[in-house]
């Protein structure tokens, strides 16, 4: 069996705050290249890639107790990993808040979900997040043409919902006929 990236799982290795975090990647045998930069942050990128290809970020976890889309995220990476699931797109996986999670909380100082667009916030751990966060994401577009960028930001709903599934689209731009 081919060396894992992980201990246990994206997921499992991501919610150890325990243990010291080491940044590591990995090829697969499919050529997938999976780097692993920071606590919950997953890049993988296709050996093909052209301009046509799609740059996906799939976060997770931004409520710290939102554990079903964690749990999906988990399984695409360990599918990746295996190479069941094949992979076209580069995408980066992110578990957001595993200090949250490990409480079983939604959030320690304030809503995460709150801390993304540009007003000014006094310092909190939720605040040190979304500056890493938004870093993160710069960096992962970068370079590429915005109608390649999709960000699909899973969560779950809290209270009892009419549509078992549903998908809210972000109100600053629309998104292209793709
Ligand atoms: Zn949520």
């Amino acid at each position: 069996m081919t060396k894992s990236l992980f201990r246990q799982s994206f997921l499992k290795d991501t919610l150890e705050t325990e243990t010291e975090f080491t940044a590591k990647s990995l090829s697969t045998p499919d050529g997938v290249k999976m780097e692993l930069s920071y606590r919950g942050v997953l890049e993988v990128t296709p050996k093909h890639l052209d301009k046509d290809s799609k740059h996906i970020i799939i976060s997770c976890g931004i409520h710290g107790d939102e554990t079903a889309p964690m749990e999906l995220v988990s399984k695409m990476v360990e599918d990746i990993e295996s190479g069941f699931l094949k992979l076209n797109a580069r995408c980066l996986f992110i578990i957001a808040h595993p200090e949250a999670t490990n409480r079983f909380t939604r959030f320690i100082d304030e809503n995460l979900n709150r801390l993304f667009g540009n007003k000014p916030h006094s310092v909190n751990r939720e605040v040190a997040i979304a500056k890493h966060l938004r870093a993160l994401v710069d960096k992962f577009y970068q370079g590429t043409d915005e109608s390649c960028r999709w960000h699909l930001d899973l969560h779950c709903a809290i209270r009892e919902s009419k549509h078992y599934f549903f998908c809210c689209e972000s109100s600053f731009k629309t998104r292209g006929k793709k």
